[in-house]
């Protein structure tokens, strides 16, 4: 069967992944597209579960071998792709699937897979704002969080390609916001 894709993209920092784990425990039919990546594993992340990290070598090669379904170097050296044998996993098992992913590459799949895919940009109330919950993080170095404020300001351009904007002003809105478009594309 081929399922229904939802992806989310945001500039990092801008709260999409807590309303994607937000929206996995609401709707059991979803499943999270789990990426491939070659930056380094942060403390709390588990391999197969937020990511498949591999080495720069070994996505190089999965790239040559046509594996990924879209990839992209988000930063310089730290690739993040989605691999086509994933995306078939979670169909094979009956479910519809969730992404968090880069603006760029959300808008690559967007573009592949057509009417069978709901795109939303989780807008930040402020570029100030990301720095802030980066600064929280405290898994970002400062190179890190210059490197992602840097590239916010362009995303937030591409935001009017996506089929719909949530702005995270306020966390229990935007949550509601996300349960009610992702049930209407659903049903
Ligand atoms: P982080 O290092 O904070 O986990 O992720 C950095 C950025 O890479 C985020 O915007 C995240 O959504 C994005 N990303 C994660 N997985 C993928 C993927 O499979 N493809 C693309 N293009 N970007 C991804």
């Amino acid at each position: 069967m081929k399922g229904k894709v939802i992806i989310f993209s945001a500039p990092s920092g801008a709260g999409k992944t807590t309303i994607v784990q937000h929206l996995l425990k609401v709707y059991p039919q979803l499943e999270f597209s789990v990426s491939a990546c070659s930056r380094e594993k942060r403390n709390g992340e588990t391999n197969g579960v937020d990511y498949y990290f591999i080495s720069v070598e070994e996505f190089k090669q999965k790239i040559a071998n046509g594996e990924f379904a879209e990839y992209e170097e988000v930063y310089k050296d730290n690739f993040y792709g989605t691999l086509k044998s994933e995306i078939e996993r979670i169909w094979k098992k009956g479910k519809h699937i969730i992404f968090d992913m880069d603006v760029m590459g959300g808008l690559n799949l967007r573009l592949q897979f057509g009417d069978n895919a709901l795109a939303i940009f989780v807008m930040p109330p402020s570029v100030d704002h990301l720095e802030l919950r980066l600064k929280s993080r405290e898994t970002e170095t400062p190179e890190s969080i210059a490197r992602r404020i840097g590239k916010a300001g362009q995303e937030i351009k591409k935001a009017s390609l996506f089929d719909n904007i949530i702005l995270n002003d306020h966390l229990e809105t935007a949550l509601a916001e996300a349960e009610k478009l992702v049930g209407d594309f659903l049903k």
